[in-house]
């Protein structure tokens, strides 16, 4: 199908943004025998501008049935470097060190990739292309009213995905949750920094006031280039210091980065909530950053995402085939998708609260006992025992997470 605008366009599945999450949806609804998959998609081009510091692990990879990313990886690490505030470092190989880290992607790359593999199993994409407001009859969410080049259509479809990221209108539209609490929002600021002198082999995590509620990464690009950025929850934000703020006075604190020069930057926000009651209603359903899925203690987004997307594509093939796409139908979504992924995602959001409270001193005390500790699981149990035994003092306010 080659989807014209004018009148009005019908399909099966719709998906509302070509992320790397809407397009894996695609992908699976279409491979699962859904035959008429559409992926709109307001930008020009797919995954570009990149806002994410590009870091990910390969570990998630075969699940999503992904032989080969070629060159959208751009660097691989042997681990990760934590940093507390005073100065005390801790190792992680990468085998322990969670979903953000191994290789540190080319992001525009990776996204067109992903819609590479959607349009192999026949994926339609329209480009420049807005969704406006989702189109509801007697309740059930029916397509959307969009927007090409100024000319404006209606898409009708028996199921819509809403993939649009972070600031998804999608699920608003559709009724599915509210806005999002500061507490709950990253607020972040990033430079690619080139010509600086640092180890390229880790990525690089620094905690405390540097970053408040966040961290601040390093991300290496090669030899001598990283993504240098830092997340801080928005609700600590001090008068009228920006995120820019606290990353220029890191950098100018660090020899090593200061005779850095930017080649570009990035801003823009990450839900760092616990996972919403509800991702669907009559005829919708939300994935990735718009189902806000990414990890609260990283805040990485692709690989929960994605995970998640490859269930989202089953169910809507499923949903396509049985012609039935009301919320009961769409409840194997959330119970399979939650089953995959929530207890992990509760799990590190409890966490995140608790470490919110720390103060450098903390981080000092948490950085300092797993420095010497031999951790061969990095999960937040293995973590808290590990601190547990150097300071039971500092675990005392987490013992029911035990
Ligand atoms: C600064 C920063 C650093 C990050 N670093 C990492 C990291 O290192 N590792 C990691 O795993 N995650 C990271 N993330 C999170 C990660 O970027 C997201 O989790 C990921 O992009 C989610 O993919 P998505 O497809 O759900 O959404 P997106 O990638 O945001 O894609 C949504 C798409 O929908 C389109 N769209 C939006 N509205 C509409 C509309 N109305 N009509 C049509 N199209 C629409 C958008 O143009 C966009 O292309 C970072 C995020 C930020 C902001």
């Amino acid at each position: 199908m080659k989807p014209k605008t004018g009148g009005k366009i019908d399909c099966d599945v719709l998906v509302i943004g070509a992320g790397p999450i809407g397009c894996t949806a695609a992908r699976f609804a279409a491979k699962n025998g859904a035959e008429n998959v559409l992926v709109i998609e307001k930008r020009q081009e797919i995954g570009s501008p990149v806002r994410c510091a590009e870091g990910v692990s390969l570990s998630w990879l075969e699940e999503l049935e992904i032989d080969d990313l070629g060159d959208a990886i751009k660097w691989k690490v042997k681990g990760a470097k934590l940093y507390s505030p005073s100065g005390h470092k801790m190792t992680i190989g990468k085998e322990l060190a969670g979903d953000e880290v191994g290789a540190v992607l080319e992001r525009d790359v990776f996204d067109k990739e992903m819609a590479v593999l959607a349009a192999k199993e026949g994926v339609d994409f329209m480009l420049k292309t807005t969704a406006k407001d989702v189109i509801k009859e007697n309740g059930e969410v029916v397509g959307v009213k969009a927007e090409n080049m100024g000319e404006k259509f209606e898409i009708r479809a028996q199921l819509v995905i809403g993939a649009d990221g972070f600031e998804s209108q999608v699920g608003r539209w559709g009724g599915v949750y509210d806005t999002l609490k500061p507490s709950d929002i990253m607020t972040c600021f990033q430079y690619r920094l080139s010509n600086i002198d640092f180890d390229p082999e880790h990525t690089h995590f620094y905690l405390g006031s540097v970053a408040p509620g966040g961290y601040l990464w390093i991300f290496p690009k090669g030899e001598d280039k990283a993504n240098v950025g830092l997340g801080l929850q928005l609700s600590r934000l001090d008068g009228n210091k920006t995120p820019k703020d606290y990353l220029d006075e890191f950098i100018e604190d660090h020899e090593e980065f200061d005779k850095g020069q930017a080649v570009d930057m990035v801003a823009g926000g990450v839900c760092v909530d616990h996972p919403p009651d509800s991702v669907i209603t009559d005829g919708l359903m939300l994935v990735g950053d718009a189902s806000r899925v990414v990890d609260p203690i990283t805040g990485g987004g692709i690989a929960n995402g994605m995970k998640q997307a490859k269930i989202a594509g089953e169910v809507a093939a499923e949903a396509v085939e049985e012609g039935k796409t009301d919320e009961e139908f769409l409840s194997r979504y959330e119970k399979r998708w939650r089953k995959r992924l929530e207890d992990k995602l509760w799990r590190n959001y409890l966490a995140k609260e608790k470490a919110m409270e720390l103060d450098d001193e903390q981080f000092d005390m948490i950085v300092d006992a797993l420095s010497d500790q031999d951790l061969d699981e990095l999960s937040t149990e293995a973590l808290l025992k590990a601190v547990a035994d150097k300071h039971p003092e500092l675990v005392e306010s987490f013992k029911d997470m035990l």
